[in-house]
């Protein structure tokens, strides 16, 4: 049986990582969030106050920031940062650190070695446009911002975290606007890829789709 690649990409608060996560689980493949590793290298910076603006800095401390996953979490330098990359600073410059080339270089590089066996369901901004344009299946996921918001402010909550509505719905309008108009790997669904609106599917509708259009590939061709 062939194995392939599956590309989600889309908008935050869309459910991508919850949805590409347990679609990896039926198919028994391999997921990755991209958009953890984005998270740990700007956690990373905030840390060691780098200054983003400051390309040597950048770069001689993205030499010293190890990210690697165990499981399904995210290890910085070894150290399990899974919560620690997903608070509102991080939030706040994430996708500031995600516009700097040298940051995008790096994590590409890394995207593609862990896709080389496929067998994997990578989320994220680019993996059908940049990290895996030949993908076999690609999958962009849309919702309206009502409903991004409060998914994200219900994730925030369970992780002990609580925060208001506008704050959260600012934040991602900015991520947005940061993310799509950047000028390295901009955020765009791919010209093959199949857009799927979230707004009115529970999260196993949406897993169910996406596994029944990775299945037709697998099993038909
Ligand atoms: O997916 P998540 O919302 O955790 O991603 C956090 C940020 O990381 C995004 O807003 C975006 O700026 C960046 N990102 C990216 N490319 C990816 C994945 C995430 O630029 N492939």
């Amino acid at each position: 049986m062939q194995k392939i690649v599956i590309a989600i990409d889309g908008y935050s608060g869309t459910g991508k990582s919850s949805t590409a996560k347990q679609v990896a689980t039926r198919l028994g493949y391999t997921y990755i969030d991209s958009g953890a590793m984005y998270r740990a290298v700007t956690y990373f910076f905030l840390q060691n106050g780098i200054d983003f603006s400051d390309v040597n800095q950048v770069n001689a401390n993205l030499d010293q920031c190890s990210i690697t996953f165990d499981g399904s979490s995210i290890l910085l330098n070894g150290e399990n940062v899974d919560h620690q990359i997903r608070t509102m600073e991080v939030n706040q410059y994430v996708s500031k650190v995600s516009a700097i080339s040298e940051v995008r270089h790096k994590l590409v590089e890394q995207q593609r070695k862990m896709g080389e066996k496929k067998g994997v369901v990578m989320d994220g901004r680019d993996i059908g446009t940049v990290v895996f344009p030949k993908a076999e299946l690609k999958v962009f996921m849309t919702a309206d911002m009502e409903v991004r918001a409060e998914r994200r402010r219900k994730e925030l909550v369970k992780k002990g975290m609580n925060e208001d509505l506008e704050v959260i719905k600012a934040n991602l309008k900015e991520r947005d606007r940061i993310d799509s108009t950047r000028a390295d790997s901009p955020l765009r669904k791919a010209d093959d890829a199949k857009e799927i609106d979230t707004s009115h599917l529970t999260l196993n509708q949406q897993i169910d789709k996406i596994v029944e259009m990775a299945e037709s590939i697998i099993y038909e061709g």
